[in-house]
């Protein structure tokens, strides 16, 4: 028996589940990645040929192959349209069977179904398995077998089947080493990984960034972080600090397993001292999950929101909307934590989760912005990008999600900024020209007296924008615009 490992969002050699499950079955395991030509050109077309998550797949890549080496492997690469290329790489080694992780995002199960099907007409075999989550859309349901779509009564449930007999099952890391002498030795031509440039694409800021791709990369990140899981649920909210763990570009890649984070969360969750925080990341894990299970069950809400009355508000749109888009993802609101948090995506890839969650709020809120156009600039930016827990934040941000903020609750971008940015360390960080604001001010610099602003150097919409818009205004209107729904309520 022959298979196939095809590599996608699990791109390590410890704890996979398609992996694990090959080498068990098979005498000989092929391993494989693609650069699926699918999701590249549009990239290219679209002239964006810098793109910081090419560049972490592609060192990622490096080092899955170096490693499958080390266990006597190698990684086969190619560079075409998956869809295509698996069919065909299967025909031509001979496979019995192609192995996979499942992938939960609309497109994905597409392309997925589409390899599986051409497969089968040349008798060739598709298995696939849970490994991107702990509990897939169908193993947490509500007592009367339905999905939820609040998250404390599934995070509840969560809990709760890890606790029973079977719990510890899940978090179980799936051994590869013990069968690593099924897998097939590299060849005697071996093929080249290609280079960034050769599928087209330019060097980023990411080591500058020092952001480590691979496994390496992931488990420095881990190591640095367990020591501090005891203080997240305090340092989690403030930009400023190093609070959190920024393992999200991994987990979208798999660089680290989901069980390997969920398995330190719980142990930690049973170490007195850790224990609060441990229990609010894992929590944030869960979130993830949850997040997925949506997105299974709920695929519009790719395209639509979640709870459909929300379709029916009216956004702001023609030219004006646009200026005030473009100058949102310029960073140029005049609102300080606004525009740092705006300068931080674009700069690192990167935004802290209580500022998308400012950030997102206040596109949608206080500039009347349709969320989609945010979630789409997100989609584009983040180097974690994920389309569960993007559409996600984005619909909760815009009260359109399952189990979001209430269309009332509007975040006001100046308190949020006194609150989890007091000192202004974020803003100063990515706005140097209001450095000599003192901390009074920087949250809503043209409340400033004229004479601070002077001394200061700042000459509002010269080296800093003015407001586009007051708050306190632009709440009165929202709740305008939201009355279409509170009617349907
Ligand atoms: P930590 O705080 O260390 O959390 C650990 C992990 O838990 C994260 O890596 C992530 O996988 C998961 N997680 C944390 N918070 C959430 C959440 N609210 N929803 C789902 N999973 C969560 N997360 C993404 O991974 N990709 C996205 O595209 C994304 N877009 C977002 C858009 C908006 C508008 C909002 C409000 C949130 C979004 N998030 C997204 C969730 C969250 O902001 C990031 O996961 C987090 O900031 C990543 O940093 P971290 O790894 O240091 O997080």
């Amino acid at each position: 028996e022959k298979s196939l490992v095809w590599f996608r969002r699990d791109l390590r050699v410890f704890d996979h589940a398609a992996l694990h499950h090959a080498l068990k079955a098979s005498k000989t395991v092929f391993c494989a990645f693609v650069f699926d030509t699918d999701i590249l050109q549009p990239l290219l077309d679209a002239g964006l040929t810098a793109d910081r998550r090419i560049e972490f797949i592609h060192d990622s890549i490096v080092e899955l192959d170096l490693e499958l080496r080390k266990l006597g492997g190698a990684l086969i690469v190619r560079h075409g349209s998956a869809a295509d290329v698996i069919p065909a790489l299967a025909r031509q080694l001979d496979i019995n069977a192609v192995f996979s992780n499942r992938d939960y995002e609309p497109q994905a199960r597409q392309r997925d179904a589409a390899v599986a099907s051409a497969l089968a007409a040349a008798g060739c075999g598709w298995q696939s398995f849970k490994d991107q989550v702990i509990f897939e859309q169908d193993e947490i349901l509500t007592l009367s077998g339905q999905p939820f779509s609040v998250f404390t009564p599934y995070k509840n449930a969560w809990m709760k089947k890890l606790a029973t007999a079977d719990g510890p099952f899940f978090l179980q890391p799936y051994q590869i080493e013990k069968y690593a002498a099924r897998l097939a030795p590299p060849p005697a031509q071996p093929g080249k990984i290609p280079g960034l440039a050769e599928l087209g694409f330019r060097e980023t800021n990411l080591r500058t960034l020092k952001i480590t791709p691979g496994m390496s990369g992931a488990t420095a990140l881990l190591e640095n972080f367990l020591p501090r899981i005891g203080n997240y649920e305090e340092a989690r909210n403030f930009p400023a600090l190093k609070g959190l763990s920024y393992l999200s570009i991994h987990l979208r890649f798999g660089t680290i397993s989901i069980r390997t984070l969920a398995r330190a969360a719980y142990q930690a969750l049973h170490h007195g001292a850790a224990a609060s925080g441990a229990a609010v990341w894992l929590s944030e894990l869960i979130w993830r999950d949850f997040y997925f299970m949506i997105l299974y069950h709920h695929p519009h809400v790719a395209q639509r929101a979640f709870k459909p009355d929300y379709d029916a508000i009216q956004w702001e749109n023609g030219q004006h909307a646009q200026l005030l888009f473009q100058a949102w993802c310029a960073g140029c609101t005049g609102y300080p934590l606004v525009d740092a948090a705006m300068l931080q995506l674009k700069q690192s890839g990167y935004m802290h989760n209580r500022l998308r969650m400012v950030a997102a709020s206040f596109l949608i809120k206080d500039l009347g912005i349709d969320w989609r156009w945010g979630e789409r600039y997100f989609a584009e930016q983040l180097n974690d990008f994920d389309l569960a827990a993007n559409n996600g934040g984005w619909q909760w941000a815009a009260s359109s999600g399952c189990d979001a903020q209430p269309y009332f609750r509007i975040f006001n971008p100046v308190t949020q900024s006194e609150k989890f940015d007091a000192e202004g360390k974020f803003i100063r960080r990515y706005l140097p020209q209001l450095t000599g604001l003192g901390n009074k001010h920087i949250h809503a610099p043209w409340l400033a007296p004229a004479k601070d602003l002077q001394d200061a150097g700042i000459r509002l919409g010269e080296n800093y924008p003015l407001p586009l818009v007051q708050h306190d205004d632009a709440r009165k209107q929202t709740l305008q615009r939201y009355a279409v729904v509170k009617k349907a309520l």
